[in-house]
């Protein structure tokens, strides 16, 4: 596997693939890597003549300095687990590399309400920092595929748009999400959590499944109000968001009307660690 930090030489080594019109897929992370991320590895040299993958921690994004202070880290490991899994190019620059100077990046897409609610109510300035280094990273690597988790649901929904707003030049692909045993989603922020709260995180899951049991027999406001109550029953859990909303606009629901396309989605709080889940209801 190939391990490239700077943008020239990861242009040049793209070119002769480019030259050949062979399928490239994109797997963009921000490191810390576990099944979840392999998955979507797997998936992407499964369709693709070669796979990249980036790990880039993007400041940006981060609403929170102690967040971004507290990412877990670790690309030697990374590095080795993307080997062994068949990547062929590993693009991990520097912040320098891919913000020079203290230029301010900007964003001229609207997103409409896409990028407002819940995690864009919660993380004031995250999509856009988002759009901002997937837009950057697209433009690097120029990949035909790129593939995202549909555990960041609202992330892969405002890909979608910004992908359709700068002209369908990228295939995404969701995949879906990647588990521990007891249900958790897998996430790199798992490892923050002490022994005491890995134990009790499935409850996360466990709830937005009985919601999805639940489903229409209860009215939307009364599922959401007992979602949030129950998750909260343990003190050691607080609900920043719980919302049932559109799968596409991702515009909370009132009632059942449209109900073949709703996903229920929540952010909470275990501890000191933020963790976000989804599921999607009636499919
Ligand atoms: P991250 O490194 O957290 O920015 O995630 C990089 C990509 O991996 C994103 O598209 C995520 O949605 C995806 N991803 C993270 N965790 C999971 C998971 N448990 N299952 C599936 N995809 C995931």
């Amino acid at each position: 596997m190939k391990q490239i930090t700077t943008i020239k030489e990861a242009k040049q080594w793209l070119k002769s693939y480019q030259k050949k019109s062979l399928k490239i897929g994109f797997v963009p992370t921000m490191g810390a890597l576990h099944e979840g991320h392999l998955r979507l590895i797997s998936q992407s040299r499964a369709e693709n003549d070669i796979t990249i993958c980036s790990i880039f921690v993007n400041p940006i994004q981060f609403n929170n300095p102690e967040d971004l202070a507290k990412y877990p880290r670790n690309v030697a490991q990374d590095a080795r687990l993307l080997k062994n899994s068949g990547c062929d190019m590993l693009f991990s620059p520097t912040v320098e590399e891919m913000y020079p100077g203290d230029k301010q990046e900007n964003l001229e897409m609207d997103f409409g309400m896409l990028d407002k609610v819940m995690e864009g109510k919660f993380r004031p300035g995250h999509f856009k920092g988002v759009v901002i280094v997937v837009r950057k990273l697209f433009n690097i690597i120029a990949p035909t595929h790129a593939y995202f988790g549909k555990k960041d649901y609202q992330q892969l929904m405002v890909i979608r748009r910004m992908n359709e707003l700068l002209g369908h030049k990228v295939k995404i692909v969701a995949c879906e999400t990647v588990r521990e045993d007891d249900g958790l989603a897998m996430s790199s922020r798992n490892l923050r959590l002490t022994i005491g709260e890995r134990q009790v995180a499935r409850r996360i899951f466990e709830v937005l499944c009985k919601v999805r049991e639940k489903g229409t027999k209860t009215p939307v406001w009364e599922l959401r109000e007992w979602a949030i109550k129950k998750i909260q029953e343990d003190s050691s859990f607080r609900v920043e968001y719980f919302e049932i909303a559109d799968r596409e606009t991702l515009m909370p629901v009132e009632s059942w009307g449209h109900k073949n396309q709703v996903v229920a989605l929540t952010a909470v709080f275990l501890g000191d660690v933020r963790l976000i889940d989804n599921v999607e209801l009636f499919s």
